[in-house]
This record gives structure tokens, sequence and C-alpha cells, in this order.
């Protein structure tokens, strides 16, 4: 049995970029196909230990455990929804049980045939940032996630999708427990390993990573050219609301958010994506559709409106259907692409803003 202290001094090749497993296996003496061979092990085959790289041979593999490990993040277990929703729940491995929880959303054609497969991702456990509407803003803030970490919840469930549906998961959104982009460096390796050949392969079209209005980092996504789509959690068209439901606009207001936006469109030339969570009589009026139209100009964009899913504890709810019909009016009248989303999954809490490990997790920050 391997203990703590058997692994603590060996090197996580989870932890690896594909250039840094590269000069790993170059220091170990390998040849350079050597490290295609364990990045596909790890990220396209998903094993959990050395033993069952099988085509490598059996002195290799005892000098690979001498030094390195590769820990997997545990699935416990696993809730789907009348809707076909389905939440998962991973111990992370190496401290203290840290759990998070990730959502695939599967829709369907009408034989019945799954279409598109959406994994919505998580890069934090709990999250520093606290937006007043967000159960996992209530859970405080424990620690950020590893590339591995995330790329294992993405592996978990593109091998469930082959075995349920016959066909991988066809797109990915970081939009669970936590801030990506708080997470920067995770979050671009993790985007990187699954838009790899050699691991799942997923058009960088289909990635999309979400943020708060983390201002520096949209302006270093655009400096590095970061081919995956950006999506900005928006959820109030003006400073006054979104600072009494988003703490970050006090610091990081509308005007910033604005400047970032136009640098990063400047650079790639790629529209933007505003999610818009829909509260009842809070943001969902003529007016607040006036404002929401009035950001979308900013740089070519889309809005996705979600109805939002009540949360324990939040005062806000979700906006009514002939509210959400009259503010849907108001942007087509002004030009604005706009799709409504319902939140799924919300009879298992897998809804937009509902994700928060209720039990077993160690005190927060
Ligand atoms: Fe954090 Fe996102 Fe929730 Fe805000 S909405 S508290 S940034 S996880």
């Amino acid at each position: 049995m391997t203990t703590q202290a058997d692994t603590k001094e060996k090197i996580n090749l989870k932890d690896l970029t594909k250039q840094e497993l590269q000069d790993f296996s170059a220091d170990m003496g390998l040849a350079s196909y050597r490290s295609d061979q364990l990045f596909q092990w790890l990220y396209q085959k998903g094993v959990h230990s050395f033993d069952e790289m099988t085509n490598l041979s059996k002195d290799l593999r005892s000098q690979l455990k001498e030094v390195a490990q590769v820990p997997t993040i545990q699935h416990v277990r696993q809730q789907e929804s009348k809707d076909g929703t389905i939440k998962f729940l991973f111990e992370l491995q190496g401290d203290e049980g840290h759990k998070v929880e990730s959502v695939l959303i599967p829709d369907f054609y009408p034989d019945g045939a799954a279409n598109r497969l959406t994994v919505c991702v998580s890069s934090q456990v709990g999250c520093v940032f606290g937006c007043s509407f967000c159960a996992t803003g209530k859970m405080g803030f424990f620690r950020s996630l590893t590339h591995g970490e995330i790329v294992d919840q993405v592996q978990y469930i593109d091998q469930l999708c082959e075995e349920k549906f016959g066909k991988g998961i066809t797109n990915i959104v970081y939009m669970g427990m936590g801030e990506p982009l708080h997470n920067y460096k995770a979050i671009v390796n993790s985007a990187s390993i699954i838009m790899d050949e050699l691991s799942i392969g997923l058009s960088p079209k289909r990635i999309t990573v979400s943020t708060v209005g983390l201002t520096k980092q949209i302006k270093q996504l655009a400096d590095e050219r970061q081919p995956f789509n950006l999506a900005i959690s928006l959820h109030a068209a003006n400073d006054e609301k979104r600072d009494e439901i988003m703490p970050i606009n006090s610091s990081m207001n509308l005007e910033k958010l604005k400047e970032a936006v136009q640098y990063y469109y400047t650079k790639l030339h790629r529209p933007i994506t505003y999610e818009y969570l829909l509260f009842d009589n809070f943001n969902d009026s003529p007016k607040d559709a006036q404002q929401l139209a009035d950001i979308v100009q900013w740089v070519p964009s889309k809005v996705n409106i979600i109805m939002y899913n009540d949360v324990a504890g939040v005062a806000l709810k979700g906006a009514r259907e002939n509210r959400l019909d009259t503010f849907m009016q108001e942007l087509i009248k002004r030009d604005v692409t706009a799709t409504v989303r319902r939140s799924r999954g919300d009879d298992i809490d897998a809804g937009c803003g509902q994700l928060a490990i209720k039990e077993g997790q160690p005190k927060g920050k």
C-alpha cells in the first residue's frame, strides 16, 4: 500500500504541462515518443496507475513508480435529474478530502439520440467572490484545483458519455464551482490538454470560460491569444445593481469591464457572451433590458438570459414568465441576439448558482 510519506516527494505527473512532461521524460533518459505515450495514458485513456500503462515495459513502469505518481480525483456519487442532467460529486486527492461538483447537461434529438453533451466543470473548492445569489459563494474558499484535477472531471464524464450515449462530450463550460480566471494558469493548462489530439481533442470553439469580470486576466487571455470562448457573468446592467449582488463590481466596475472587453475584442475579434440571470423585480425591467442592450453594443456580443433557480438563504428569486417575455421583447426591439436558457437540473441543485457541497467539506478561509 502507498503511504502519504511514499508519495510526498514523488512528482505528480498530472501537475505537469505537456512540455513539462516531455522535459521529465527527457530527464529520465526516455525516447521522445515515451512522453506522448504517458500523456495519452493520463489524458486519453484516463488510467489511475503506472501498472495500467501496458505499452511501457515492466522495468520502465517500476522506474516511474519510484519517482512519480498519478493521483486521480475519486468519483463519490452522482444524481440524475428528471430532465436528464447529471450532477457528479468528486473527492480531490492529497488533502483533507475536499470535494467538488461537476454537471453533465445532455441535449437529445427527437429520436432520443444524444446531441450536445455539455460538461460544466469546477475550478475551485468554494469561491472568494461571494456573489449574493450563488450557493458556491456562500461556502467560503478552500483552494484552487490543479489543471490535472480539472481535466480529471472532464475525462471521467467523457468516458461515462461514451458508455451511456455512445459518444464523448461535445462542449465544456468552466462555470461550475469557483471563479475560473482566479485560477488562471490551471484553466489555461487544462484547456490546452483537453484540446490536444492526444487527449480529448475538443475544438476550442466548444470550450467556454466564464468570469465575473476579472479585467487583468481578460486582457491576459487576449495577449496570449487563448483560443477558447469567453463569457462574462454580468447579471446586472448598471453599477448600482451589480454592486449590490456582485462584490467584485466595487473594484472592477462596468467602465473597467468595458475597457477590458474592448481590449479583448480588438486583439482577438471574437464575440463575447454575457450571462444574465434574471431575478424577479430586480434586474428584469424594460429599463434593465435597455441598459443591457447598451452593454451589448460595446463589442459584438450575444446574451444568454438564464432563469434563476432559487437557492436556500438567498432573497432574490427567479423572474416570472410574463416579466421574461417583456424583457425579451425589449431586447429584440434593440436588435440584441439573446437566448433564454432554462436552468437545468434544479431538482438536484445542479442549476446555475446552485453548486455547493453541503457536507464533508473541511472549514473554508
Ligand atoms: Fe464565485 Fe461565480 Fe459564485 Fe460569484 S457566481 S460567488 S464568482 S462561483
